[in-house]
């Protein structure tokens, strides 16, 4: 789990490798087994949603940026990993509307997340989706925050009790639902 530029030489079917500098160690991950947990978590889902070939400059940026706050810093996991997920589904073409209630366009009383719907929903719309999880006012601040913010500053907030068990459980669920797998988090013994 290391960032590296390789230089490669194409030779008909396969590559050679002609040299390789490591930019960055993510030294910490090595020593810690709740950090190599998680690193290996968002990496499976990395390897699940990129394609070799294809530019993904943005998920990169992503993923080390993701790393980097897993090495470096004592930040809680689960919440590195919700807001890793909730931007990823918003590069992969899921961005949830947060604006407005996805149904009535209520702009005042938000107070769910709507999974079927792919965003907020008010008050009233929300008792009519069973599936809809409860948001306080942060959360949806937050949820607003990871969807527009650089890669760079993503991580840059913080979210108390509430707040960060309603961020963890709609970031698990919709994830799961958009990229219909079940992703959990697996022991390494
Ligand atoms: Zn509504």
């Amino acid at each position: 789990m290391a960032f590296g530029e390789y230089i490669l030489y194409k030779s008909q079917d396969t590559y050679s490798m002609n040299s390789c500098d490591t930019i960055e160690m993510f030294y910490n991950i090595r020593t810690d087994l709740d950090k190599l947990k998680y690193a290996m978590h968002i990496t499976k889902i990395i390897q699940d949603v990129t394609n070799e070939n294809e530019n993904s400059y943005k998920i990169l940026q992503l993923f080390l940026n993701t790393l980097y706050m897993i090495s470096e810093t004592d930040k809680d996991m689960d919440f590195i990993l919700s807001i890793f997920k909730i931007k990823l589904l918003t590069f992969l073409g899921f961005k949830p509307r947060l604006e407005e209630c996805t149904n009535c366009k209520e702009k005042e009383n938000i107070t769910h997340f709507s999974i079927k719907d792919n965003g907020v929903k008010c008050n009233n719309c929300a008792t009519q989706d069973k599936g809809a999880i409860s948001i306080t006012p942060s959360t949806w601040i937050a949820l607003k925050y990871i969807t527009s913010a650089p890669s760079k500053k993503l991580f840059n907030f913080n979210l108390k009790d509430e707040s960060l068990r309603e961020l963890k459980l709609l970031s698990t669920v919709y994830f799961n639902e958009k990229l219909e797998k079940e992703y959990k988090i697996e022991e390494l013994w």
